[in-house]
């Protein structure tokens, strides 16, 4: 693939003593040279100058379907974390597409491989495996549904698939547990306990029926055998540190401050946070939320920094606030910047593709098995 008439610099040290106008001005010439050809997606927790360059907009799961969906485009550059480039390669290059492209891949490049996700990066493979090995002893196994929250490793979505599980989203978390209780009387959901705890306890799962599982603690990942026994919904010890940061505290404080503000926030916050909240939603049902209300609402959102900054932007007839005193921003979706963009676009526009994520064609086909599930869940 050869586009443009810049020669990439071998080295991403040189694209960071550009400044911003000329990174852009490269940019944009690769995307006007590749036009369709190239997608550029751009997660709603990016920052500014990137997102601006972004062809689509989403959360997670949106710009993955988005990329499957589309059938023009011969490259990829997610400004997203690991885990959606991933996602992203096992959708655009599952079976259906590679037969229509006769066997050609859509390469999915990540401007930054650091850009990782620390919640993610909370259950492993080999820890979540020994889980399951470990409650054979105790439960019947094969009465449990493993569902991962869709912000985990292709290898996790991969043992949902092989094992009759399933991926979730935090937009369908609730539609996806009705589906494992129709099939099974017991979940273990990974790697979000607050997600999974929020969701339960929404659909009046009692606390004490959610024993948390510590992938670090000795055995029964730090429960009785009884308490197993006794679970509906198994959770992993897992969480969002940017979420985390959100504190029933910071609600008291604006509503004591601003009287009748509206206070919504993020499912991956802990209950505590959720459970004062006037309401709970997804990304895409907060920015719903915020487009359909009356002007003059007073808000204060507990999410990513970037999209809450963004919404005020977008809605200035309403007073938005960002829910917590300290920045809670999301450090690995910023290390996508104008240099590692630039970078990524005219390594590949030269056909010297970087950072290309590849997921192998056996974790594909079980995570795609456990992705088809969700899509069938409505
Ligand atoms: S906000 Fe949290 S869950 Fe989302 S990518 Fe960042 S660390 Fe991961």
């Amino acid at each position: 693939m050869t586009h443009g008439s810049t020669t990439p610099a071998s080295n991403i040290e040189d694209y960071l003593l550009l400044d911003d106008d000329a990174l852009v001005e490269r940019i944009e010439r690769i995307r006007a040279a590749m036009g369709s050809r190239l997608l550029i997606l751009g997660h709603h927790y990016q920052r500014d100058e990137v997102i601006e360059l972004a062809d689509l907009r989403g959360d997670s799961y949106k710009l993955s379907e988005m990329a499957a969906e589309n059938r023009e485009c011969e490259a990829i550059v997610f400004c997203g974390v690991h885990f959606m480039a991933e996602t992203a390669d096992i959708l655009a290059n599952r079976p259906e597409r590679l037969a229509e492209r006769q066997g050609r891949r859509v390469p999915v490049v990540l401007p930054d491989l650091a850009a990782g996700c620390s919640l993610a990066d909370m259950a492993e493979i080999e820890q979540v495996e020994d889980c399951w090995n470990q409650m054979a002893q105790v439960i019947d196994v094969e009465d449990v549904m493993p569902i991962t929250y869709v912000n985990s490793a292709a290898s996790l979505k991969a043992f949902c698939g092989r094992h009759g599980g399933i991926v979730c989203t935090s937009a369908n978390a609730a539609a996806v547990l009705d589906w494992a209780f129709a099939r099974r009387s017991r979940v273990l959901f990974f790697p979000d306990q607050h997600l999974g705890r929020n969701t339960a306890r929404a659909m009046a799962i009692p606390i004490e029926q959610m024993p948390v599982w510590d992938p670090t603690a000795d055995d029964l990942g730090g429960n009785t055998p009884e308490a197993i026994r006794q679970s509906r919904v198994i959770l992993w010890r897992g969480h969002c540190s940017v979420h985390q940061m959100f504190l029933p505290e910071h609600i008291d404080q604006f509503r004591e401050a601003h009287p009748g503000i509206r206070i919504v926030v993020h499912p991956e916050c802990m209950r505590e946070v959720a459970e004062k909240a006037d309401a709970m939603g997804s990304t895409g049902k907060i920015l719903q939320m915020i487009e359909q209300s009356p002007p003059g609402t007073r808000w204060a959102i507990g999410t990513e920094l970037h999209l809450v900054n963004r919404l005020k932007q977008q809605h200035p007839e309403q007073e938005i606030h960002f829910l917590s005193p300290v920045v809670c921003m999301c450090e690995t979706m910023y290390r996508i910047d104008l240099p590692h963009l630039c970078w990524s676009l005219e390594n590949l526009a030269a056909g010297t593709p970087v950072n290309v994520i590849e997921v192998d064609a056996e974790t594909s086909r079980w995570a795609l098995t456990a992705l088809k599930r969700m899509l069938q869940v409505r």
